[in-house]
């Protein structure tokens, strides 16, 4: 397999990789790859069973389903994955969710509305959060929600300024959920990582680290340090995948590794 190295804004190479030209494509893949120099490291990102084929995306989950298609069949793929027919399936939801974020994305609470009235600011996100919810027709598992993510990280900075943490770390945890993470929160208040989420690795780092900065600034130490980790790990997911390559020619440090899960 002939693979050009990067995309059209991160171009780095060109390469002939013999084993890796086994590992098929998957939209929602079982490990992300980094290239490194002339070597290509695979790495887990969820459980792989004894025997179980490995998959890699070539493109971000994230992408619009027909975005996807068209850069695949580039490399003759014609993808049948659950994600893409999970997403084909949806056609009408999937505009009629593209016409509702954008109908009323005009209408979003801005950072000054949210401060000067949270509780209004709380309801309008409730509503347009339970909309988008709606409007997909397979659990976040199958088919991540990338429209909802960002919302829920605005609901969670809402229940904040009210003091409301229950409701804050449930907005998080919505917000995990509609990336197909599987989390939950103990009674004390520590996170737990089930099942690792599509690779929408901004704004899982984003709304962890978001979730990080507000626990500390209430002086909660241990579970801040929970969800710092996971900010990393989605920044490691993000740096070991696309962008890798960046930080080998540009001499910049690399993030630090503090996943020890995958
Ligand atoms: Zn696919």
């Amino acid at each position: 397999m002939l693979c050009v190295h990067g995309d059209q804004h991160n171009y780095s190479g060109i390469g002939l990789s013999i084993t890796p030209s086994y590992i098929r494509h998957d939209c929602l893949g079982n490990c992300s790859r980094a290239v490194i120099g002339d070597v290509v490291i695979y790495r887990a990102s969820r459980d792989i069973g004894s025997g179980a084929p490995i998959f890699v995306p070539y493109f971000p989950a994230w992408m619009e389903v027909e975005e996807r298609q068209g850069r695949l069949s580039c490399y003759d793929i014609y993808c049948i994955c659950f994600l893409c027919q999970s997403q084909m399936g949806d056609k009408n939801y999937h505009d009629e969710r593209l016409a509702a974020v954008g109908a009323l994305f005009g209408t979003l609470p801005t950072t000054e509305d949210i401060l000067q009235n949270p509780p209004k600011a709380i309801q309008e996100l409730e509503e347009l959060c339970t909309h988008l919810e709606r409007t997909y027709v397979d659990h976040p598992t199958i088919q991540p929600r990338f429209h909802s993510a960002g919302k829920f990280a605005l609901l969670g900075t809402c229940y904040q300024l009210l003091g409301n943490r229950e409701k804050q770390l449930e907005s998080s945890l919505r917000g995990l959920s509609a990336l197909g993470f599987d989390a939950k929160v103990d009674a004390i208040g520590h996170l737990f990582i089930m099942r690792h989420g599509h690779y929408d690795r901004e704004n899982v780092a984003k709304l962890a680290e978001m979730q990080a900065s507000s626990l500390q600034a209430d002086g909660l130490v241990t579970q801040a340090a929970t969800w710092r980790l996971l900010a990393g790990k989605a920044l490691d997911i993000r740096f070991g995948h696309w962008s890798f390559t960046d930080y080998s020619i540009f001499g910049r440090e690399r993030p630090k590794d503090t996943s020890n899960t995958d």
